[in-house]
């Protein structure tokens, strides 16, 4: 463990905030995503209706938090439980492939029909596509080394994206990347652009032989290729945490998916209102779809939750502070990372306020109201400096 990784876990307000995250590193809690494959479900086939599979969803989540509040110990939990058949885990995924047929995934819902060959918003295939895999140094400091895997495209089309060549422009590319280390190394195959569930779990399996911390669903953004990551459960079975890295523009149904599979929680928190993400993100009804997943996950959820803020310029009133009171108010047992790694990319420069880096008078005005609130952040948020010579962020904990 690096000194800022200790000095985070010895905060006691971050203790307090990740028992179940911690007690799964310390190998004293099962992880959900194993729980879910234990909990039987009456039979499923092929008649089924949706809302029928979705009552058997909801009875099934009942049983489900039962196991989790008995707390077993994982040698226990190996000891006395066997995988159902079929299993909770099993209904997700089938739930997950119908709604792939007209998909809902995000609050885009295009309805398109995946399975078909259809593409919504996201420009996304049926089949998951990676970016690539690796043991991650630079997340926060609690989820080092991360094991994070890279989805191609995204929900959202933010006019400033740093990553645009995975979010949005990777389908101009004749190949995917060479020497990509996972394709290339870890999953034996020729490259191609489309991975199975068989694949992600080997990088699954890879990533936890490298002794990360947790697996760490992240794109572009992850929410498109749900169906393909319930999968790959069912395909690997080690204790570790796993971790949802998302805009959180999920929709609803997509959101009871994943609320009993992930152990902790690192969406964004983008804007503070409405008219600014759909400006910059193309992403409509923006404050009651955030407002409405993060009291989910706190409330049915394990409620560990890490929350990415990019102060942007000239948004700190407008974006910044009323999502820290929005976040102050409801979710007093989340931690910020306040970031300030804001710089303008992709398409920012036709937007004349946002084509510059903000200001240190800014990030400290997000960062004071934060501490004025009564949130959490510094044991979560790096102060970063802006390299113009490699065009980098030169990066160090607070
Ligand atoms: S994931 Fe969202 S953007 Fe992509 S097709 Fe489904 S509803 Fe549309």
């Amino acid at each position: 463990m690096s000194r800022d990784v200790l000095h985070s876990w010895r905060d006691p307000r971050v203790q307090a905030r990740f028992p179940h995250y911690r007690n799964l590193l310390d190998g004293k809690a099962v992880a959900f995503y194993k729980i879910a494959k234990s909990i039987a479900v009456p039979t499923i086939d092929a008649t089924q209706s949706i809302d029928e599979l979705v009552r058997m969803h909801d009875a099934a989540r009942v049983l489900f938090k039962d196991e989790v509040a008995r707390g077993q110990t994982p040698n226990d939990f190996e000891q006395t439980t066997v995988k159902a058949n079929p299993s909770f885990l099993d209904l997700k995924v089938r739930l997950a492939k119908e709604y792939l047929k007209h998909c809902n995934f995000c609050e885009n819902l295009c309805g398109v029909d995946r399975t078909r060959g259809q593409i919504g918003k996201c420009g996304m295939p049926a089949e998951a596509c990676i970016f690539d895999a690796i043991r991650h140094e630079g997340e926060e400091p609690i989820l080092v080394p991360s094991g994070c895997i890279f989805f191609y495209g995204c929900t959202f089309k933010c006019v400033f994206c740093a990553n645009f060549e995975i979010a949005h422009e990777w389908r101009k590319k004749d190949l995917p990347p060479l020497g990509l280390q996972a394709r290339s190394m870890w999953l034996k195959k020729p490259a191609s652009w489309f991975n199975s569930p068989e694949d992600v779990a080997d990088l699954v399996a890879e990533l936890f032989k490298q002794k990360v911390k947790n697996i760490n669903y992240v794109g572009g953004d992850p929410t498109s290729d749900l169906h393909v990551i319930l999968e790959a459960m069912e395909h690997h079975d080690m204790n570790i945490c796993l971790l949802w890295n998302s805009n959180f523009y999920n929709s609803a149904p997509a959101l009871d998916l994943l609320l009993d599979v992930m152990d902790i929680w690192l969406p964004d928190w983008k804007y503070g209102n409405d008219a600014c993400a759909l400006k910059y993100s193309r992403a409509p009804n923006y404050m009651a779809i955030m407002q409405r997943n993060f009291q989910r996950i706190n409330d049915e959820g394990s409620g560990e939750i890490i929350i990415r803020h990019l102060v942007m310029p000239g948004h700190v009133e407008c974006c910044s502070k009323p999502a820290l009171e929005w976040i102050a108010r409801h979710l007093p047992k989340a931690v910020v990372n306040i970031m300030e790694q804001y710089h303008p990319a992709y398409h920012a420069s036709e937007y004349p306020e946002i084509n510059r880096l903000p200001t240190k008078e800014e990030i400290d005005a997000a960062r004071r109201y934060a501490t004025d609130l009564g949130i959490v952040w510094e044991p979560v948020t790096y102060t970063a400096a802006w390299n113009p010579n490699n065009r980098s962020w030169d990066v160090s904990d607070m």
